[in-house]
Formats: C-alpha cells, structure tokens, sequence
C-alpha cells in the first residue's frame, strides 16, 4: 500500500479510488516515441446506478470487468508519462445497463489528465510557442489550442460598463493584418481586441456592445497621433475629451529634426577633406543633436573621436555651426521639446502661431503642421496625467507573443492567446505618472 501512495503522491493523484502495485511502472513506446507507462487500478464500490439512478443494496450492481484507458499526465522524468488506467466495469441487475468507474483526474471522454492541462494553461501564459508547449506537456499543439480555446471562454470581454477612461492603440498580427485594442487606462486592463481597426469595425463595436448613456460616461480617451480614431471618438463618445500621448509629439519632432540632419548632412561634398569631416561628425553624433538642450554636459571633458577633449555643448555648437539651416531647425526643436517636456502648453501655443522662417525644414514644417492641427487634444495631453504607456507595454508583450507564436493567422485563437497571457500575468496596477511614462517608453530615436 505505501508503493501505491509513493506513486500518487509522485503523480499528483489524488483519487483514493485509484490503486498502484509493485513494478507498475515501465518503459514503452507510443506513436514510435520512447515513454512511460503507469499501471493504475481504478475501482470502487458505486452508491447508486449511474444509469438508473436506483441505490446500491443488496448487491443491484456488481463488478462487470475492466476498461483500460490511457490518460497523458505531465511529464515525471524526461519521456512523456502515461497512466494506463484500468478501470472497474459495473452492470446493475435493476436495469440491466453497464457503466464504468469515474475519476476527477480527467474529464469525460478525455484522455488527457486534469494537471497536465493545468500544466497547459500556466505555459501558454508564458511567451512560448503552441510547439513547444505541446512538447513539454506531451500533447499536440491542436491540443494547446483547444485548451487555450477552452480556458480563455471564462475571460471573454463582457462589456458590462465603460470606464472613465479609456486608451486606444492597434498592432499588427498577420501578414498585414492590423487589431485594434481598448484598455481601462488607469487599470491596464484589456477590455477588448477587435479583428479590425477601421472607423467602421469600432462604431459597430460600440454600438452593439454599450449603449449611449454608457459611452457618454467615459471622459477621456487617449490615443497616439498617427491614428485616426479622433472621429470615431467623437462619434461614438460624445463627451469625451481626446488626449494625444505626448511621447508621440516628442517622437514625432524627434524625427523631423534627424530628417533634417541627414538632409544638411547630404548636402555635403564627401569628396571635400573638410565637408568629409563635417559630413563624418554629423553622422556620429546624431544623438548629441537630438538630446534636450539643458541635459547636455557642461562639465564634464570627455575624449570624442573626431574631436578631441571636449565638453558636449561644445561639440553640439560646433556641429551647429557647419550649417544655418542645421542650427535654425535644432533652436526650434529644442524650443517645441522643453515646452512639451515641461508641460508648458503657452509657449508651445506661441511657437505654433508664429511665422516659421525661412530656414526651417518641410520635415519641420510637416511636423509644426500636425501639431497644429490636433493642437486642442495635445492641450489634453498637458491637462490629464493620462498616457498610452500602459497600452503600449501590452502592445510590445503582444508583438512578443506573436513572434514566439511564428504569426497567428487565426484571429480568434490568437485574441485567445492574448486575453490568457494578461489574466494569467496581470499588469501592475500603478498610478500614472512621469516617470511610468518614461519607464514603459523605450528609447526615442
Ligand atoms: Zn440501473
């Protein structure tokens, strides 16, 4: 009998109705594979008939022979483990119908044990590939699907009510194919992907799932500039005020102003010692151009290649100085840069209603143009502690998943795999601020 319990307590088998003898366990092949085999017994004396219903007295239902089933349990060494569990046949004499002994370690009609899809579960949460899963839990990656499937049913959006605030963002899953996400921007959480992004997929959404007096509860809605939801936002949440993350504007002035080097930078006859040499440093120190103004070192003599020993702000003002068009350009990106960093919607206001001069860049331009135009909602961005950091953490998760995964091409399982992977690891639930912002945005460039 402690042979029996060693074995359970091994296995993870709880049942009491399930027995193990001397030498149970063995070396075996299934599907041409090496494995394990576990000779269990599984038998017990029924209460009632399963069938009929009628109480076990008098001996109604006797032993009626053996059905052997083999269940996949996780892995216990390093070969697949099968138990071969022979389990006790009944017949009740009061209806004359047979029926076999039951187990909790698996469900009806499966043959695969309860643990091993626990086992599941826990790894598809993890950024692994259905492949590997399947192998480490002995199973097909069919199976990790369904399992997947299955799990995931309990998790299903269920669009009870909006939060206040809202955050919207999209990411790529197939070849091409772009999702559209919206999440509790305070909490993180994912209230729904939708297979789709256009105009027309989100109102549906909305409409179908929440009604008006619902939408007109949310407040803010946070998005990034390049997308056009504004519209729909206000279509669909008629008293929500719109907020563009303000990384996006950093980044997006942070392009126009590294444009515009490589333009200046192109201009340059590299056939020219000296042009050479400009063109070279350029090149090198793009950074230094890009970087805010008041965190240049003023201090600190470093050796640069190229230059010398030098402080930063020297190297930066003699870089600025190889072109009038270089040094125009990078006084107003510093300009638009330390007004957004400081939250200094004013000034930011004052540099776009001014006549730009001459020398600033179409990259510039372009940028000043955008600004301009969402110039209210960026207004939002200053007012509200909200931001897309949240919703992009998830995003990059989500780019992770679908690498590991070699690309989805089915939405639904995909949505599955995603709604799985953030229930069964929560994001942190952490008050807004700067600094989240600056944790969760990667490196500008
Ligand atoms: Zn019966």
């Amino acid at each position: 009998m402690s042979i029996s319990n060693d074995i359970k307590n091994l296995l993870d088998i709880q049942d009491t109705n399930i027995t193990f003898e001397e030498n149970c366990v063995m070396n075996g092949t299934y599907k041409g594979n090496s494995c394990k085999y576990v000779d269990g017994k599984l038998t017990y004396i029924p209460t009632h008939c399963v069938r009929c219903g009628i109480k076990n007295e008098n001996e109604t239902i006797t032993k009626n022979g053996t059905q052997m089933s083999r269940i996949t349990l996780p892995i216990t060494g390093v070969l697949p483990t099968y138990l071969r569990l022979n389990k006790q046949r009944f017949v009740c004499k009061a209806c004359n119908k047979s029926f076999t002994a039951k187990t909790p370690i698996v469900k009806k009609n499966c043959f695969i044990s309860e643990n091993t899809i626990a086992q599941v579960v826990i790894k598809s949460a993890e950024a692994q590939p259905l492949l590997s899963i399947g192998r480490d839990c002995s199973v097909s990656p069919t199976t990790v699907q369904r399992v997947i499937t299955e799990v995931a049913k309990a998790y299903k959006p269920h669009h009870q009510a909006l939060p206040k605030h809202l955050s919207f963002d999209e990411f790529k899953y197939a070849k091409g194919q772009m999702a559209f996400e919206y999440i509790n921007v305070a909490t993180g959480d994912i209230l729904d992907i939708l297979e789709k992004r256009t105009s027309r997929a989100i109102k549906d959404h909305f409409i179908t799932n929440y009604c008006l007096k619902d939408r007109k509860q949310v407040e803010t809605v946070t998005i990034d500039m390049n997308a056009g939801y504004a519209n729909v936002i206000k279509e669909m949440f008629p008293q929500a005020e719109i907020i563009i993350d303000r990384f996006h504007l950093v980044q997006l002035i942070n392009r126009s102003m590294n444009k515009c080097r490589v333009r200046i930078m192109n201009t340059f006859n590299t056939s020219r010692g000296e042009d050479q040499k400009k063109y070279r440093r350029l090149k090198r120190y793009w950074k230094l151009l890009l970087k805010k103004e008041s965190e240049l070192s003023y201090t600190e003599y470093k050796n640069y290649d190229m230059f010398g020993q030098r402080l930063e702000v020297n190297i930066v003002d003699e870089m600025l100085d190889y072109d009038p068009e270089l040094k125009a350009n990078y006084t107003l990106y510093q300009e638009l840069l330390s007004a957004m960093t400081n939250r200094d919607f004013s000034t930011l206001e004052n540099i776009l209603e001014r006549r730009s001069s001459m020398l600033i860049s179409n990259y510039m331009k372009t940028s000043l143009k955008t600004l301009r135009k969402h110039l209210p909602y960026i207004k939002n961005s200053f007012i509200y502690p909200y931001n897309n950091g949240r919703i992009e953490g998830i995003n990059n998760k989500i780019k992770v998943l679908n690498r590991v995964a070699y690309g989805y091409r089915n939405f639904t399982n995909f949505k599955n795999r995603i709604l799985l992977h953030f229930k069964f690891k929560p994001v942190q639930i952490r008050p807004v601020t700067e600094t989240k912002q600056k944790e969760t945005h990667t490196k500008v460039a």
